[in-house]
């Protein structure tokens, strides 16, 4: 029996496990580069959201005061009135205006309480954070209790780490590019071969490469398939030790001796 062919798809599947070897130096790097990026947005929001509520409150604090101010220069202004009224009548008018600006004042009182109240209940909440960070309690921290300088300490820490892992898996890239090009010519001069000698050979390849199976020839193990761990009959061995090859019945790979994949990366 002619072995040549099945020896033409075992340097072919050579071939693509050296690809599949440099792409997995890679691997995880992108996902955990992804992962960190949505944590950064997530910290950005958060510290974003703080700085919003922060410039809102000073800018209600700050119209609340222009509304005080007012409201007291009125009431100077009623009461002095008031000295050079010229009956009851006058003065008890003004008295009602000066009783109104003063409600003004009381109201505007409550609101900065109000934003003071928030304010230092944010505090609480972050001291509280700080405490729990000092003992190791991290699951107990809701996003309130994390303190605004520990929080935008994360977000740097994430935005270094987010680098190095780009420049990482930059230089990966940068440093194995003519490997991954010279084996991709490689592997495509390989399969017009096949195509050409062995066209369903190849095409039973490609079909269970586009399955689940990454590796579609795999070598006799311990008298099993690599590929599944599934046991070949013996009756088999014979067949495989001469070089042709056996469909695992469990997976459907092709099995062969591994002396094939010697002279595969030999070739
Ligand atoms: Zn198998």
């Amino acid at each position: 029996m002619d072995h040549s062919k099945i020896k033409l798809i075992v340097r072919l599947q050579h071939l693509d496990n050296l690809i599949e070897n440099i792409l997995s130096l890679q691997k995880g790097l992108p996902e955990e580069i992804d992962a960190l990026e949505e944590d950064i947005t997530f910290t950005e929001r958060q510290i974003e959201s703080r700085r919003k509520i922060a410039a809102e409150h000073e800018k209600t604090r700050q119209e609340l005061g222009e509304t005080i101010d007012h409201c007291r220069s009125k009431i100077k202004t009623f009461k002095d009135k008031q000295t050079l009224a010229r009956n009851n009548k006058e003065y008890d008018a003004l008295s009602k205006q000066i009783e109104y600006e003063e409600k003004e004042i009381a109201q505007a009182e409550i609101m900065l309480q109000d934003i003071q109240h928030k304010e230092q209940k944010a505090t609480e909440l972050q001291e509280k954070g700080r405490q729990l960070i000092a003992e190791n309690r991290y699951d107990e921290i809701n996003e309130e209790m994390m303190p605004d300088d520990v929080l935008q300490q994360q977000f740097e820490d994430l935005k270094k780490q987010v680098e190095q892992k780009k420049e990482e898996l930059e230089s990966i890239i940068v440093e194995t590019a003519s490997e991954v090009s010279d084996l991709e010519d490689k592997i495509k001069a390989q399969r017009a071969v096949v195509m050409e000698e062995a066209p369903r050979l190849l095409a039973k390849y490609d079909h269970l490469k586009s399955g689940r199976v990454q590796n579609a020839v795999v070598k006799l193990h311990r008298q099993a398939c690599s590929g599944c761990n599934t046991r070949v009959p013996t009756n088999r061995h014979t067949l495989i030790v001469q070089g042709g090859f056996y469909l695992c019945e469990s997976c459907g790979r092709m099995v062969v001796h591994e002396r094939l994949f010697e002279e595969a990366e030999n070739a």
